[in-house]
């Protein structure tokens, strides 16, 4: 059996007629960028996302670097993040023109460990970016507590949880801005690239609004800005996927449920951790093979039986040699739990579109691995 890592293609499927109404009304409109789709996209996801503004762009980086630059944070500032995210989390620091400052992750959830970010305030501190990962909510009101204490922005890297929620709180509510990505892979993804900031701050909505379109509140007026729109072909896919968004993240809740069910006896693996009463969406469902050395054994296992598992993410980003260290990045503190999940992390297919039958040959593979190394 082949099992892929995703299911784009199946999911365009199951919705196809939804999708191509809407790629044929922007067609026929004429108005491909900032058109209609594109303002009734935004307004959806902002009454989506329970927040006053949605502000879309080009991709999910941007949306972060976006936000930290009208919030003013720039050279000589510095944002705390974890080094076990997507490289993009640092790098939109790095193009905002502050630093990257990377602490130790959780060792349970593998968001950001709010302890570690104590540490790692200086007077040059000037936001904190905790990641939702995987699709499970950081400690937002450890975090939250602490922006207080140090008159800290928070700003939210919620690419990989739209629609997640906490126990007692939702994204966006302990923070100042939320951004998000919309490229294929996520759970609300386009045919390409795509991303959006959330916000209920007057000041944020305003000024990323500016800078996303060439600083320009009205025709032949600029002040400063850059490129990144998303367009209407993207607006209209993400509309149309917007409706099924909440049940098809109920999905990946059932088939990691499922997951986590038949792995429970594995011997040789330690199984994703899920806060109790949070709404973790799983982006991406991912064990640890607990002795390092083995973790390739695993993964060339899967893939040879024709699982596609892949690993989220294998080089933290302290350990990117290209990284420019100095001014783009500084480490604080053991990054201990980002090293063991490096070393150890195995991603196994997830996305709605699965069947019970492809999650079920998962289980059946990792076990037989597990009896074999357990
Ligand atoms: C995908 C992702 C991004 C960047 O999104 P792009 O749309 O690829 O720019 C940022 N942070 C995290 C955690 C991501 O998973």
């Amino acid at each position: 059996m082949q099992v892929g890592f995703y299911g784009h293609v199946r999911q365009y499927h199951n919705i196809k007629s939804e999708i191509d109404a809407n790629i044929a009304k922007v067609l026929e409109s004429g108005e491909y960028v900032h058109g209609p789709m594109n303002k009734q996209f935004e307004k959806e996801f902002a009454a989506f996302s329970g927040m006053k503004y949605a502000i879309p762009c080009g991709n999910g980086t941007d949306a972060i670097w976006l936000t930290l630059m009208a919030l003013g944070i720039g050279p000589g500032d510095e944002v705390i993040t974890h080094a076990n995210t997507f490289f993009a989390t640092a790098e939109a620091i790095w193009i905002a023109g502050a630093t990257a400052v990377l602490v130790d992750c959780d060792s349970k959830t593998k968001c950001i460990d709010p302890a570690q970010i104590e540490a790692a305030i200086t007077a040059r501190t000037r936001c904190l970016l905790p990641v939702h990962l995987y699709g499970q909510c950081a400690d937002m009101p450890a975090i939250k507590k602490i922006a207080d204490q140090h008159k800290l922005w928070v700003v939210e890297d919620n690419a990989q949880g739209v629609d997640a929620a906490g126990d007692t709180f939702k994204v966006g509510e302990l923070s100042n801005a939320v951004a998000t990505s919309f490229i294929s892979q996520k759970n609300l993804g386009c045919f390409g690239d795509g991303g959006a900031i959330v916000t209920n701050n007057e000041h944020v909505n305003q000024i990323t609004r500016l800078l996303r379109a060439h600083g320009s509140p009205a025709r032949n007026v600029h002040s400063f800005g850059f490129n990144s729109r998303l367009d209407d072909l993207q607006a209209g896919v993400l509309s149309a996927k917007l409706k099924h968004l909440h049940a098809w993240n109920d999905e990946r809740i059932k088939w990691a449920a499922r997951y986590s069910a038949g792995l429970r006896d594995a011997k040789s693996i330690d199984l994703p951790y899920a806060k109790p009463g949070y709404r973790h969406v799983w982006h991406l469902y991912v064990i640890e093979v607990k002795n390092p050395a083995k973790r390739d054994s695993l993964l060339e296992f899967l893939n040879k039986n024709g699982i596609d598992a892949k690993t989220h993410y294998s080089i933290a980003i302290h350990q990117q040699a290209g990284f420019p260290w100095g001014k783009g990045a500084r480490v604080v503190g053991a990054l201990t739990n980002v090293e063991k999940n490096a070393a150890c992390c195995v991603s196994l297919p997830m996305f709605p579109e699965l069947t019970a039958d492809e999650v079920d040959y998962v289980i059946s593979k990792v076990m037989e691995w597990d009896k074999a190394n357990g």
